[in-house]
C-alpha cells in the first residue's frame, strides 16, 4: 500500500514520463496528506506536494504545514493529481469540500498579493477555509517564488511561505490557489479509533518529553534550529524557563497562532520572543534575520521583519531572497545596504529585468555572471550536498536495523515522517527512540486495518527512496542527447527518402 510522501512520488512516476519538463502541461502536481493527517495522531498536519523538477531531474518535493492537510484528509482524500494547464484569463482556484471538487474560474485574483488572495478566498468560502497558493511572483514563473499556506484562522500570523519554491509550477498551470472548505480537522476514516488514540498518546508523550521538542522548540521557537546549526546537540537550554514565562504572558495578550495546525504537541510557531514586547511574525523571520546578518552584516530585527513580510506578500521564499539579493550585488560589485535591499525588492515587484534576474535565485544569477567564478561559493546548494561534511551518529536504533548505516537510517526515518505526515521538527525526539517504529506499525494497523510490522515500515521508506533515485536517473538518461555536428541538418535533407 502506498501512502503519504511515498504515494505522492508513486503518482508522479505513474503519471509523468521521465522526459517531461518543469512547465510542460503533461507535468503533474500531486498533493498527498500524510497517512495520519486528519486523525488524532499528534503533529500530523503535514502534506507532501510533488512535481517533476525539470527535464533532467526527478521529483521536487515540498513538505507543507498548516490545517490544509488535516482538512483534505478529513474528506478522505488520500491524494490529488493535477495535470494540464488552464487557459482561463484569470488564474483558477480549485475547491475541495464535502460536496465535491470544483474549479473557480471567475475569482479576480490575477496578480493579487498573498494577504489579498487569502481575504478574497475567505470572503467567498468562509473563514475556516484552509488555503495553499501562490503570490504574483508565482504567476510570473519566478524560480524564487514559493507556495503559501494558511495557519488556523482567526489568529496571527495568518500564513507563511514555504522554503524550496514550486510557486512557478503552480503558475505555469494557471493555478492561483487550492482551498479546502470543510470544517473538520479530524474526520479521516480510522478503523480502530480507540487503538489509534492510545498510540497517539504514547507518541505525544515521547515527543513532549524530549528536551528539544518539549522544551527548546516551544520555548524559543524555531530559532532553536538556527542555534543547533551552530552548536548541534550542545545547544544551551538554560534561559528557556524565563522565555517560556514571557511567552505565556504575551500569548494571553495577543491572539497568536502557536501551532501551524491543531494538535501539534510541539507548537514552535511564533515562540521567538524578541527583545521587548514583540513576537516574530513567523519562524522564517528568524532565518531572514540570520541571513541578513550573514550576507550583509545587518543586525536589525525590525528590518528583518519588514523584508520577511514584503517577501511573503509577493509569495517569495524570504530566506533565499536575501541570499539572491546579496549575490546580485556581489556580481555587480556594489556594496549593498538596507536601501539597496529594498530597491531589489522593488525591482522584483516591477518585474523589471533586474527583478527577474534576482528572482531566478542564486543559481540563475550565477549562470548569468558565470565568468565571475568568485561568486560560485555563494550559490545555494541542496542541503544533501553537505552530507560529506558530517559523520552522523544515531545513539540508539533497533537491533534489527544495525546493518543500515546511521546516515541511511536518518534518511529512512525522515521519509517515514513524511509518509505519516508527521512534522519533521519531531525528528529530534523520534529518530533515536527504539519504540517508535513499533508504535507507528500499530498506528498503521489502527488506521488501515492492515497488519504490518516495524521492519515493513522502514522497508517501505527505503523502497520509496530507491524508486525516487531510479526516476531521477531515468530523467537524466532521457535528457542525454547525441552530440552530432550541427551540419547534420543539411544531410538530413539531402538523404531524406521523401525527396527523390
Ligand atoms: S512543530 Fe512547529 S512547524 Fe511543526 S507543525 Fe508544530 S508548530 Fe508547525
Amino acid at each position: 500500500m502506498e501512502y503519504g510522501r511515498g504515494l505522492a512520488a508513486f503518482l508522479i512516476i505513474k503519471n509523468v514520463s521521465s522526459g517531461t519538463d518543469r512547465y510542460d502541461g503533461s507535468n503533474a502536481i500531486v498533493l498527498a496528506p500524510g497517512l495520519c493527517s486528519g486523525t488524532l495522531v499528534p503533529s500530523t498536519g503535514r502534506i507532501t506536494i510533488a512535481s517533476k523538477k525539470s527535464k533532467s531531474d526527478g521529483i521536487q518535493f515540498a513538505d507543507i504545514a498548516g490545517p490544509f492537510s488535516q482538512k483534505l484528509a478529513s474528506l478522505d482524500i488520500a491524494a490529488v493529481v493535477m495535470i494540464g494547464k488552464s487557459n482561463s484569463q484569470n488564474p483558477i482556484t480549485v475547491v475541495f469540500s464535502e460536496v465535491g471538487t470544483h474549479i473557480e474560474k471567475n475569482m479576480n485574483l490575477k496578480e493579487a498579493v498573498v494577504s489579498d488572495t487569502i481575504n478574497e478566498i475567505r470572503k467567498e468560502f468562509g473563514l475556516e477555509a484552509a488555503i495553499i497558493g501562490i503570490g504574483p511572483t508565482g504567476e510570473h514563473l519566478l524560480p524564487l517564488s514559493s507556495l503559501f499556506s494558511t495557519y488556523p484562522e482567526g489568529k496571527v500570523p495568518e500564513y507563511h511561505c514555504t522554503r524550496g519554491g514550486m510557486g512557478d509550477i503552480f503558475g505555469s498551470k494557471g493555478i492561483k490557489a487550492l482551498v479546502v472548505k470543510s470544517k473538520g480537522h479530524f474526520n479521516a476514516e480510522v478503523l480502530d479509533k480507540e487503538g489509534i488514540s492510545k498510540n497517539a498518546k504514547k507518541l505525544g508523550k515521547i515527543i513532549v518529553s524530549h528536551p528539544i521538542c518539549g522544551g527548546a522548540l516551544p520555548g524559543y521557537g524555531s530559532i532553536t534550529l538556527m542555534k543547533m546549526l551552530k552548536q548541534g546537540r550542545k545547544i544551551d537550554l538554560s534561559k528557556q524557563s524565563n522565555i517560556s514565562k514571557n511567552i505565556k504572558k504575551y500569548s494571553k495578550l495577543c491572539n497568536i497562532n502557536k501551532t501551524c495546525s491543531p494538535i501539534c504537541v510541539i507548537g514552535c510557531l511564533n515562540r521567538h520572543l524578541k527583545e521587548g514586547d514583540n513576537m516574530y511574525s513567523s519562524p522564517a523571520e528568524s532565518e531572514v534575520y540570520a541571513a541578513l546578518k550573514e550576507a550583509f552584516n545587518i543586525d536589525d530585527k525590525a528590518f528583518a521583519s519588514t523584508i520577511n513580510k514584503e517577501a511573503f506578500e509577493l509569495g517569495l521564499d524570504s530566506v533565499e531572497l536575501v541570499f539572491s539579493i546579496a549575490l546580485y550585488y556581489k556580481a555587480i560589485d556594489k556594496n549593498a545596504k538596507k536601501e539597496e535591499i529594498i530597491g531589489a525588492l522593488d525591482e522584483i515587484k516591477k518585474l523589471s529585468v533586474i527583478g527577474r534576474l534576482i528572482g531566478s535565485k542564486t543559481q540563475g544569477i550565477y549562470s548569468f555572471y558565470s565568468d565571475k567564478t568568485n561568486l560560485k561559493p555563494f550559490v545555494t546548494k541542496p542541503s544533501v550536498n553537505e552530507e560529506g561534511k558530517f559523520s552522523v551518529l544515531i545513539k540508539s536504533k533497533p537491533e534489527y536495523l544495525k546493518h543500515i548505516s546511521d546516515l541511511d537510517y536518518l534518511y529512512a526515518m525522515m521519509t517515514i515522517l513524511g509518509n505519516f505526515g508527521i512534522c519533521l521538527f519531531s525528528a529530534f525526539a523520534l529518530i533515536e527512540n527504539e519504540d517508535i517504529l513499533y508504535i507507528l506499525s500499530e498506528v498503521f494497523f489502527c488506521k488501515t486495518g492492515i497488519k504490518t510490522e516495524p521492519s515493513k515500515i522502514i522497508k517501505y521508506s527505503l523502497n520509496c527512496m530507491e524508486r525516487e533515485i531510479t526516476f531521477e536517473t531515468n530523467s537524466k538518461l532521457d535528457s542525454v542527447q547525441k552530440t552530432i555536428p550541427e551540419f547534420v541538418k543539411v544531410l538530413y535533407r539531402y538523404f531524406d527518402r521523401s525527396i527523390k
